[in-house]
């Protein structure tokens, strides 16, 4: 196999393929599968001209032809995971008339795509609305609503979708796969566990270096964090010895990580709680908890959602209570 830098072979039959994006994360992990028939892609990264240079980079370098791709799977909605598979989808049509891979993504993960990827517009920006509700300063709402509204026009165009069940097996080439459903960084995301080589394609549900972001959203089902929590003691039962996940270093140490991922919400759930317990509203907390000085519209969007997702637990635990009859919302310590 010709290598280029962003196209590794990380296991049998598994090919990662790393594509640009323009935030400080840098690239997002999506993954060939050598099947009997073509090829199925995992994510598919955010549409901008140079991941589809990328992508092309990588069919040459791996001598695929577009055509030959036989199926896309989408782990969840998230713009750097969904913005190319409908661009992919019409690639593979170009050079195999006829042939339209099918996209699979979980139904719910569907319906978030169609809801915030597929927004005309026509109504206000639902994220600034949330946000503004939230105690965020006006200037820095219209920021964000304009992050959200360029994202957007990174997802087009949309794929067609078809729909994707939780606990399914998932026979591709040698290996057979179960999907798995994980909350909490999305509200269904789906991972691809294969038990016979103990491998998991994990997405953005468990990252080696950075911590998933866990936020509460405007189209979020209530109490991310905790779900999140709860998928991870479930995770804890798999036996893996190779996690490929959707950003960063492949993951050797499964267990390992699974415990640093949940000592990590304990500390930020207890620095939150000590924060908000004298009184503070989400967007109070946020700049007190993230150096927030240093962080664009964009990484503030997910900084206040990672804030709100942890005082939405302190609150469900009794540790925290929620006081909606100011606006904005204020937390205090329970009496
Ligand atoms: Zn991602």
């Amino acid at each position: 196999m010709q290598r280029t830098e962003h196209v590794y072979e990380v296991a049998e039959d598994i090919i990662q393929v790393q594509l640009p994006l323009p935030f400080a994360l840098r690239s997002v992990n999506c993954y060939l599968l050598r099947g009997n028939n073509g090829w199925t892609i995992l994510d598919s990264g955010l549409n901008l001209p140079a991941g589809q240079a990328a992508w092309q980079a990588a069919f040459a370098a791996l001598n695929i032809n577009p055509g030959d791709i036989q199926q896309i799977m989408l782990t969840h909605f998230h713009p750097d995971h969904y913005g190319m598979a409908g661009w992919l989808q019409c690639l593979c049509q170009e050079h195999s008339p006829g042939h339209t891979p099918e996209v699979w993504m979980s139904p719910r993960e569907a319906e978030l795509a169609h809801k915030v990827w597929g927004f005309r517009g026509d109504q206000p920006e639902p994220t600034a609305l949330f946000f503004r509700a939230c105690g965020v300063p006006e200037p820095l709402t219209l920021a964000m609503a304009e992050g959200i509204a360029l994202l957007r026009s990174m997802t087009r165009p949309h794929p067609m979708l078809h729909m994707l069940t939780t606990d399914a097996r998932l026979r591709i080439g040698r290996r057979s796969f179960v999907t798995l459903h994980c909350p909490g960084h999305s509200d269904d995301q789906i991972i691809l566990y294969d038990p016979t080589d103990r491998l998991v394609l994990c997405g953005d549900h468990i990252l080696g270096k950075i911590s998933p972001h866990i936020g509460t959203w405007p189209e979020s089902e209530p109490d991310p964090l905790g779900r999140y929590l709860a998928s991870l003691r479930t995770l804890a039962t798999l036996d893996v010895r190779l996690a490929l996940p959707g950003h960063g270093p492949l993951i050797n140490n499964w267990p390992r990580r699974l415990i640093e991922l949940e000592q990590h919400h304990a500390e930020r759930l207890e620095l939150m709680r000590t924060v908000a317990e004298d009184g503070a509203t989400a967007y109070e907390v946020c700049t007190r908890v993230f150096d927030v000085t240093r962080l664009s519209p964009h990484e503030m969007r997910f900084a206040i959602a990672e804030t709100l997702s942890h005082l939405e637990l302190l609150v469900q635990q009794g540790l925290l209570q929620r006081d909606s009859q100011v606006t904005p919302p204020r937390y205090t310590r329970t009496v």
